[in-house]
């Protein structure tokens, strides 16, 4: 089961972009949810190791405005850091 597959049978919701309103629930999880490889992850995981948790986690990135929220190694986290900063 892929990622994706697994967030759709848990129903993990994505809340809306608090940059742009674009309504990520409406798209497709694996073009929400992506992994973390940034230029700056790269570099740092380069210089430091595990400085970012090791292994390469994921963000909710707003395919409409380019807004990613927080990095975790689990993706029903990242989703969940996310939301929350859409509800401050
Ligand atoms: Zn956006």
């Amino acid at each position: 089961m892929t990622i994706s597959e697994r967030l759709q049978s848990e129903k993990v919701k994505i809340n809306d972009c608090p940059f742009c309103g674009c309504k990520l629930s409406e798209f497709p999880y694996v073009m929400i949810v992506q992994p973390v490889r940034s230029d700056e992850y790269l570099l740092a995981k380069l210089n430091k190791g595990d400085f970012l948790g090791g292994e390469n986690g994921y963000h909710v990135h707003c395919i409409n405005c380019g807004a990613s929220g927080g990095r975790d190694t689990i993706p029903e986290v990242a989703i969940n850091k996310w939301n929350r900063r859409v509800t401050l």
